[in-house]
């Protein structure tokens, strides 16, 4: 029988050839998947636990699902967010699979076009040339530990990955600690900041600032306040940040 794992590493032969189900060409798998099956680690017991739910709902929504596979994609925005496991792009916008074409990476960063990255450019370019998405959400939130890294001087190193990327979010400490805000409101200051910076370094990349100066393409920052799961939306015209439902806050 195939494995998708041929090394074998991590993956017991019983679950593994539970695995290859669907998979293998000209053979009949030996047994079904049995999700009650013992497994050692939890964590995986749980996602494959949580994707034995899915295939019921999968099979109950198929008409959907065969959609999705057989058209391109059509989503509604381009969804830069932060990493975080918390903050979670299609529960909080109530979207369902194919609306949302997320970049998601620590403290929801746009690095500057001419940067070191060119992952968040290619899905920019793909995003707006390709799929032809004309509204971009940088959505950050509160109580996130990438913009909290160099407040805290957590223990990043210093010629490390995540030194080098979280340094993205100095331009937005430095504004916000000139601004004198300090005590508890000043990491989610600093994160709304940062969400504003984003936005200018989204203007760094050409397809982006022709998009707008045109009125083809909008963009828009957003923070995640997850204490009230309510989202809060940055007003260029005045500077304020504001309930996106009008709420107030
Ligand atoms: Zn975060």
């Amino acid at each position: 029988m195939i494995s998708k794992d041929p090394a074998g590493v991590g993956v017991p032969d019983a679950q593994r050839s539970a695995e290859d189900e669907g998979c293998v060409v000209g053979e009949t798998p030996a047994q079904a998947h049995d999700v009650a099956a013992p497994y050692p680690d939890a964590d995986i017991e749980d996602a494959i636990e949580g994707h034995a739910r899915f295939r019921a709902a999968f099979e109950k929504d198929r008409a959907f699902f065969r959609d999705l596979a057989t058209t391109k994609q059509k989503p509604r925005l381009l969804w830069i967010g932060c990493s975080d496991s918390r903050v979670v792009p299609a529960q909080i916008t109530g979207a369902d699979p194919g609306e949302l074409f997320e970049i998601r990476n620590i403290a929801n960063s746009v690095p500057p076009a001419d940067s070191f990255d060119d992952s968040v450019g290619a899905a920019i370019e793909y995003a707006i040339e390709h799929l032809g998405i004309d509204d971009i959400v940088v959505c950050g939130h509160t109580g996130c530990g990438g913009v909290a890294a160099l407040i805290e001087g957590d223990a990043i190193g210093d010629d490390t990955h995540l030194a080098r990327w979280v340094d993205l979010t100095r331009p937005a400490h430095a504004l916000i600690r000139a601004a004198g805000v300090d005590g508890p409101e000043r990491a989610d200051e600093t994160a709304k900041a940062h969400v504003q910076f984003q936005i200018d370094n989204l203007m760094t990349y050409a397809i982006v600032a022709d998009g707008v100066a045109s009125g083809r393409i909008t963009v828009h920052g957003w923070l995640y306040d997850m204490h009230e799961g309510r989202l809060f939306a940055y007003d260029s015209a005045d500077g304020a940040w504001r309930d996106l439902l009008g709420e107030g806050s």
